[in-house]
């Protein structure tokens, strides 16, 4: 009922879902029975200290003294004479463990604290969300069980080392295809188990209600401090705000503060990888089909029986097969354009933004770096203004690009 008085009064990009945490068509909550009270009871207590000013004044104090906010907004001059635009970055690469992830592990570790709650779970794909919520229990001294598929912790055991470092416990997952969906599933099952004692973190604006949301809420800050820089800067709205989308949660922060400003193009740019053909991508939003993965409704990359297919990029930071619902509910009501990069265009971003600018940015941003060329500037009267999410720095990726431009093996790894 609720889904069709959602279509009556015609909810607007922008729009919070009602109680039952659906964007449109899309969200919701398609978890075990025993865990719908736990996300009820979460929701409520999410809304009381999002607006409690004690934990407003909490969160900020640790985003500022910890995580480094405000990060600066970087003109790219030299890149800025290439494309024929002006360009601005919004510079999440420069926050403490170097990626936008952080904001929000901040913040749902703090609201854990809050529920009283000692232990903190997490899934973890590549390892960064992983290393990020082991960053946020370190400083409360919480315990954290990061739940890691056997295949990924093997193709990334530098960040499994630094998870060990920051004294959270890597649990490999043995089960199906040993990667993230499969650690998704265990991680779950762990807080179906542990719900009163336990808190679990996901990473993007993905999961079931009011993940979602939160999510959101926490990676906002990004949008709203470059909304605010760039009106200091240049008196005015950007033209393109341009973001990639794995999970989507940097898109997500950086657009939503922009998202009823009707004259910006929102373009939120996906992993197209070795092709949109060959399903060798992780373009869910661009390729997939609406479906139920991670306790929601939304687009995902699915074989015809409902099965899911492997996503794949060459960052593995966007190898998600779904995407969050709320983006799913925005490309539906076509306010925000989807896009792809490949894992070329992606490498040309890479060292197109290193050359230019001094910045080696993480391969995911990479893919909208990328794309920069491929934006409809003639549609733009005069010059154009953009403004670029950077959402991580290109540490982590060095290696794995020195293996794929040259014919040398580099051994930066541990
Ligand atoms: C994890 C990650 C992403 C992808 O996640 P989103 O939820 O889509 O933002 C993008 N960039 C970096 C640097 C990441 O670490």
């Amino acid at each position: 009922m609720t889904e069709r008085n959602i279509e009556k009064h015609g909810m607007q990009p922008g729009d919070n879902p009602g109680p039952d945490g659906r964007f449109g068509r899309h969200g919701g909550r398609f978890v075990p029975e025993t865990l719908i009270p736990a996300l009820e009871e979460l929701a409520e207590i999410y809304q009381d200290q999002i607006n409690n000013p004690s934990f407003q004044k909490t969160l900020q104090h640790h985003l500022t003294s910890y995580v480094g906010r405000p990060t600066p907004l970087t003109r790219a001059r030299r890149l800025e004479r290439e494309l024929g635009a002006k360009v601005y970055f919004k510079r999440e690469d420069l926050t403490h463990t170097g990626a936008h992830k952080i904001n929000n592990t901040l913040g749902q570790v703090l609201l854990a604290r809050r529920m009283g709650r000692k232990r903190i779970i997490a899934e973890t794909g590549a390892g960064q969300h992983g290393v990020a919520t082991a960053t946020a229990a370190a400083l409360f001294g919480l315990e954290c069980i990061v739940y890691m598929g056997q295949e990924d912790i093997e193709r990334q055991r530098l960040n499994v080392f630094r998870m060990e470092l920051l004294g959270a416990t890597v649990v490999p997952v043995q089960s199906g295809s040993q990667t993230l969906k499969d650690a998704i599933n265990e991680a779950i099952r762990d807080w179906v188990t542990n719900v009163d004692d336990s808190y679990y973190v996901i990473g993007s604006v993905v999961g079931p209600h009011p993940y979602p949301v939160m999510v959101r809420d926490f990676q906002r800050i990004v949008g709203d401090e470059a909304r605010s820089q760039l009106q200091s800067e240049e008196g005015r709205l950007p033209d393109f705000v341009v973001a990639c989308v794995g999970g989507g949660s940097n898109a997500m922060g950086t657009f939503y503060p922009f998202v009823r400003d009707r004259n910006v193009r929102l373009v939120g740019v996906e992993a197209g990888g070795q092709g949109l053909d060959n399903m060798r991508h992780s373009a869910s939003l661009t390729a997939g089909d609406p479906g139920v993965l991670h306790g929601a409704m939304t687009y995902l990359l699915q074989d015809e029986d409902g099965q899911i297919i492997p996503a794949h990029s060459v960052s593995a930071g966007l190898d998600y097969p779904g995407v969050g619902p709320e983006h799913a509910f925005w490309k539906d009501a076509d306010r925000v354009e989807y896009v792809t990069a490949d894992d070329a265009d992606a490498l040309q971003g890479f060292a197109w933004l290193a050359e230019t600018e001094g910045i080696i940015p993480a391969l995911e941003p990479a893919h909208a770096i990328g794309h920069l060329k491929n934006l409809p500037l003639h549609e733009i009267d005069g010059e154009a203004l953009i403004l670029v999410c950077l959402s991580g720095r290109g540490d982590k990726d060095v290696a794995q690009v020195a293996r794929l431009t040259t014919e040398e093996e580099i051994d930066y790894e541990l």
